[in-house]
C-alpha cells in the first residue's frame, strides 16, 4: 500500500521570496551530537548500523520520528520506578483524554495495536469468557463493514481480532450489509477521498444502525484539530500512531473514543494475561513517554512551526537554484502527513542524472541523507522530521550531487 500517494492540494510557493528567511533557525551544526553527552554509549555506531539524517518522513523502517528530549527524559525517570501497571494506564489515559478532548482514551503498543484491541472490545467487551475465546468469535457478531477502497495492509490488524470483513461501495450497499452479525463499520482516513461514503456520512450512518465505528488516522496529525474533529464527528473509536506526528514513543499508539469501548480495550489487552492484546505489551516508559508527548504536541505553537517547516523547504529549494532542468515546489498532502513537503521536479535531459541516482548518491554520502523514494521524474524532501539545523546539510548535498 502506498501512503504516498500523488498530493492533490498543491501549494505553490514563490520561491522568490527565499532571500532572508530562515533566520528564525538555529545554526546547530551537528543535532544529533548535541544531544548526546560523552558519556552515552552509542550502540548504534557500535553496531556499525548506518544512521542518516531524515528528510524521507515518518516510515517506521527508518525509525520514524524521533522524541523531543522532554519525553525521553520522563521515560528515563520512569524507568528508575516500579509501580502498579494499572494505576498508570488509568491515570495516562485521563489525561490523554482531557488533552484530545476524548471521552476515554488508551495508550496501546502503536496504531496497528489499537485497531486490533479497539476491535477485540467491540466484539468481545468485558465479557471475560468471549475475551479468552477471541479470536474465536463463535457466538459473537463478526462482521466488519468497510469501503473496498478503504481495505489497507494494516487492517490486518482488524483481522487478527477474528472478524470477516465485508466490501461495500455505496451507502445503499453499506445500509443492506448491515444485519445481526454486524460488529462494526471500519474507516480508513487516508482513503477518505477514494470512496463514495466520507468520513462525516460513515459515522453518521453508524448512528443511524447504532453500530459502532471505527477510523484510523495513524498519520493524520497534525493539524492537531484531528485528534478531536473525528470524535466530534461521532466515531466511536479513532486512532492515532504515537510514534509519527505526534513524536512520542515508536512503539505507541491512541485509542480515543467511548468510555465503555476503551474500557473493553483494556481489558481485551495486556497486562491481562489471556487476552487478544497480550501480544502487545505497553511498559510504563511508554505510557509517560506517550502522555508527554501528547502534551508537547497540543501545546506546540503550531503556526510557528509551520512557518519554520516552509522556511526550510524553501532554504533547500534555495540550493536548487541555477541547477538546469530542475523545478521545485512545496505541496501539502490533502491526506496523512499532511506538512508541507520540497517537491524537485525532473527534466532528465537537463539534470543529466535520474532522481534515483540522486537520492543513491544522497544516501551513501557523508553524511547519509534519506530523501522520500519519488517517480522517474521528481522525488520529495521532508523537512518535518530533521533536527533542528539539519536544513542546512539537506540543501548543501543536494547542490553538491545535482551540479557534480
Ligand atoms: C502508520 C500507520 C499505521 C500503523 O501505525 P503504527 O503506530 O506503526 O502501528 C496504521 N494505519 C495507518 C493508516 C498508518 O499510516
Amino acid at each position: 500500500m502506498n501512503w504516498l500517494k500523488p498530493d492533490r492540494r498543491t501549494l505553490l510557493r514563490g520561491m522568490a521570496a527565499l532571500p532572508g528567511i530562515g533566520v528564525l533557525m538555529p545554526a546547530t551544526a551537528s543535532a544529533a551530537a548535541a544531544r548526546l553527552s560523552g558519556k552515552n554509549r552509542d550502540v548504534i555506531s557500535e553496531l556499525k548500523i548506518r544512521s542518516f539524517i531524515n528528510a524521507a518522513g515518518t516510515y517506521t523502517s527508518l525509525t520514524a520520528s524521533m522524541m523531543p528530549r522532554p519525553v525521553w527524559d520522563a521515560m528515563t525517570v520512569a524507568s528508575t520506578k516500579f509501580c502498579p501497571l494499572q494505576d498508570l494506564h488509568d491515570a495516562v489515559g485521563k489525561r490523554i483524554a482531557e488533552l484530545t478532548k476524548a471521552e476515554a482514551a488508551l495508550v496501546s503498543a502503536g496504531a496497528a495495536s489499537a485497531l486490533a484491541i479497539g476491535t477485540a472490545g467491540v466484539l468481545a467487551g468485558t465479557d471475560r469468557e468471549k475475551i479468552q475465546q477471541l479470536p474465536d468469535t463463535r457466538g459473537m457478531k463478526n462482521e466488519v463493514i468497510v469501503q473496498k477502497s478503504h481495505r489497507n495492509g494494516y487492517d490486518h490488524a482488524v483481522r487478527n481480532a477474528g472478524i470477516r470483513m465485508v466490501e461495500v461501495e455505496t451507502a445503499a450497499e453499506l445500509e443492506s450489509a448491515i444485519h445481526s452479525r454486524t460488529a462494526m463499520m471500519f474507516f480508513l482516513q487516508a482513503a477518505n477521498n477514494r470512496g463514495q461514503i466520507g468520513y462525516e456520512e460513515f459515522a453518521k450512518l453508524g448512528k443511524k444502525h447504532n453500530i459502532p465505528t471505527m477510523i484510523d488516522a495513524a498519520a493524520d496529525v497534525p493539524p492537531v484539530s484531528n485528534l478531536w474533529r473525528f470524535q466530534q464527528a461521532g466515531f466511536d473509536l479513532v486512532i492515532f500512531s504515537g510514534g509519527k506526528g505526534i513524536k512520542g514513543p515508536q512503539s505507541a499508539g491512541l485509542l480515543l473514543g467511548r468510555k465503555d469501548l476503551i474500557e473493553a480495550g483494556r481489558m481485551n489487552s495486556s497486562p491481562n494475561s489471556n487476552s487478544l492484546g497480550r501480544i502487545s505489551k505497553v511498559n510504563k516508559e511508554e505510557l509517560v513517554g506517550m502522555m508527554v508527548a501528547v502534551e508537547m504536541f497540543v501545546n506546540r505553537d503550531h503556526e510557528a512551526t509551520w512557518k519554520d517547516w516552509e522556511n526550510q523547504c524553501n532554504r533547500i529549494a534555495g540550493f536548487t537554484k541555477g541547477v538546469p532542468g530542475i523545478k521545485s515546489e512545496i505541496k501539502v498532502p490533502e491526506l496523512a502527513n499532511m506538512v508541507p513537503h520540497l517537491h524537485l521536479d525532473w527534466d532528465h535531459a537537463a539534470v543529466g542524472k535520474t532522481p534515483g541516482d540522486v537520492v543513491k548518491e544522497l544516501r551513501e554520502g557523508t553524511p547519509s541523507i534519506e530523501v522520500r523514494p519519488g517517480s522517474a521524474k521528481n522525488f520529495v524532501i521532508a523537512v518535518w522530521m530533521l533536527e533542528p539545523g539539519e536544513y542546512r546539510t539537506v540543501g548543501r548535498r543536494l547542490g553538491q550531487v545535482l551540479k557534480g
